[in-house]
């Protein structure tokens, strides 16, 4: 492909994204494919000649698009929201443009500049404390872009075991580094994210997951004599992760009585995970959900989640960046360069060498929304879960879970979790709405996200329709049931029964595999000490997480 032809493909290719943008809402949310569909749609082989550009994207249409999970529709609200928006994919299309690699200052000076700039930026503007940002008088921190929150608890972990073990070997410096990690353990809420558990894995160190309050708040004293029992045993604290906005039900684990109690262990790394809510503190009125942060070591939000930037970017400051790099620096003489002294290497901040002029979407975000158009968005997704919130109180058969702060909404049927399993499992079998499930206070239930960028409240509207029109045709088809197995009296033997609901398919369809082992790993995992070098093994059955016990009927018709 020319130039020439570049002008007129891209051209045409910004017109298929407006028109795909435009016509979301008349497509399946998601799929209805079976795995391995593509595959016999596709050669198996690749082409040897090169191929005609209208017939590619003829493929993207027929072959493609009907395996699309589209996560910017109005009817999804599965997950938290994946970050999109016109500016954003321009700034994408520019850095793939511009194409450099800026491991280091000297790769591309301004790939560097800029995304410490805008960190400081939008670190300010979620009122991060002056020490995480770059440019304030006598910092010693920053901010840097990362591919994930996943990598930012890594590097976090990874940081914080290196600092543990030179502790350690000032005392006993003849004793090689591996021969001190059985002795480091870090602490999580069984809250958090499972990318914690992984990190633990890593890094070979222990991990204590500990339960939270009833609010799903990690609270301070579980924390401190958690890790004081650890200290009499022998054990060395050195890393405790929390979390703003949990993944489940967007809870927040007190800061303010967690940071004090990591201060009695000077030795702690205290990381803050607010990889959805961490977003929506660029709103004044959300700024208390971070008290505490001042204690934090490390901050991590993700703007390709809930700030309209397209994945991936993963915003993560560190309040001593020295801490950080001292894990992480390899120096070979072909990446060193003669400002390395006065300039920062992000190479040295994370995992990968090369990295993407990321930097520039955020900054086009930022700049074309403004902090206000910024917080004109997040306010209407708190605004609109709150209105999914008053709906769902309205009818008595559901109950509300989880305290609505932000966009996300956990409600289930007021009767058991196979209930609720298959009331999801008919919804996202229809594919006119998605929501995925989770485990709260040993619960199952539905997470209800308000995601797309627009929404609206009748998008609201809509969605609860149509899980009111799943809950009255699941309820009625277990009223059958129920009355089919009770002896027969004349008045009730002229319901025409309704087809017996597919339970076992439904209850697939509510669960992908992977949710399915999240969820078992992390009810396994509950308060206890996991050793992170050996893995858990999950039994692959879905099934397994229903209670032997689980009598679906009953709680649903007292109710
Ligand atoms: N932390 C929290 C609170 C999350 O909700 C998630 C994902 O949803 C993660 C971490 C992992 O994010 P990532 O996919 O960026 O690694």
């Amino acid at each position: 492909m020319d130039v020439n032809e570049f002008r007129v493909r891209g051209k045409e290719m910004v017109d298929y994204i407006c028109s795909y943008m435009d016509t979301l809402d008349s497509r399946r949310v998601t799929p209805s494919v079976e795995p391995g569909y593509l595959r016999e749609l596709l050669p198996t082989e690749a082409p040897q000649e090169p191929e005609d550009w209208d017939t590619i994207m003829a493929d993207v249409e027929n072959k493609i698009m009907p395996g699309v999970t589209h996560w910017q529709h109005p009817r999804f609200h599965a997950y938290f929201p994946s970050g999109n928006s016109y500016p954003s994919i321009l700034g994408d299309m520019l850095s793939d443009a511009i194409g450099c690699i800026g491991f280091s200052w000297a790769a591309s000076p301004v790939c560097t500049e800029l995304e410490t700039i805008v960190l400081d930026w939008f670190g300010k503007a979620i009122g991060l404390p002056d020490e995480f940002i770059a440019s304030s008088p006598g910092s010693k921190g920053g901010g840097v872009i990362q591919s994930s929150a996943s990598e930012c608890i890594l590097v976090s972990m990874l940081a914080a075991r290196t600092q543990a073990i030179k502790n350690l070997k000032k005392e006993n410096p003849d004793i090689e580094d591996s021969a001190f990690l059985p002795r480091l353990v870090a602490y999580c809420s069984q809250e958090a994210h499972s990318c914690v558990e992984k990190a633990a894995m890593i890094c070979l160190i222990k991990l204590r997951i500990l339960e939270p309050d009833d609010r799903c708040s990690l609270r301070g004293s579980t924390l401190r004599e958690a890790m004081e029992d650890d200290v009499a045993q022998g054990l060395v604290p050195f890393f405790v992760s929390t979390t703003l906005g949990s993944t489940s039900c967007c809870s927040f684990d007190n800061l303010t009585e967690i940071g004090p109690a990591c201060r009695r262990f000077p030795a702690v790394w205290l990381h803050v995970d607010g990889a959805y809510a961490g977003n929506a503190f660029v709103c004044p009125e959300n700024k208390h959900l971070m008290a505490g942060i001042q204690y934090a070591d490390s901050f991590n939000t993700n703007p390709n989640k809930w700030l309209l930037v397209n994945f991936d970017c993963s915003t993560y400051w560190v309040r001593d960046r020295i801490r950080l790099t001292s894990a992480l620096i390899v120096d070979p003489l072909y990446l060193q360069h003669a400002n390395s002294d006065e300039a920062i290497d992000y190479r040295h901040w994370g995992v990968p060498l090369s990295r993407r002029f990321r930097a520039l979407k955020l900054w086009f975000v930022i700049r074309k929304y403004g902090i206000e158009g910024l917080q004109s968005y997040i306010r209407n997704h708190c605004q609109l879960a709150k209105s999914f919130e008053a709906l769902v109180k309205k009818d008595s058969r559901f109950e509300v879970i989880n305290e609505v702060k932000m966009g996300l909404v956990c409600f289930r049927l007021r009767g058991t979790d196979r209930l609720n399993q298959d009331l999801l499992g008919s919804i996202n079998g229809s594919g006119k709405l998605h929501m995925i499930p989770s485990l709260v206070k040993g619960r199952y239930i539905i997470r209800f996200c308000v995601v797309a960028e627009h929404a609206n409240e009748a998008d609201i509207d809509h969605a609860w329709e149509v899980i009111q029109e799943h809950a009255n045709d699941l309820l009625d088809s277990y009223m059958i049931e129920k009355v089919s197995t009770i002896p027969v009296k004349p008045a009730t033997a002229e319901i025409t029964p309704k087809p017996p609901m597919r339970r076992t398919i439904s209850r697939r369809l509510s669960f992908t595999r992977s949710v399915s082992r999240d969820l078992y790993r992390r009810s396994m995992s509950r308060s206890s000490l996991h050793d992170g070098a050996t893995p858990i093994i999950v039994p692959d059955d879905e099934d397994n997480i229903i209670p032997e016990n689980d009598n679906m009927e009953e709680d649903v018709f007292h109710s």
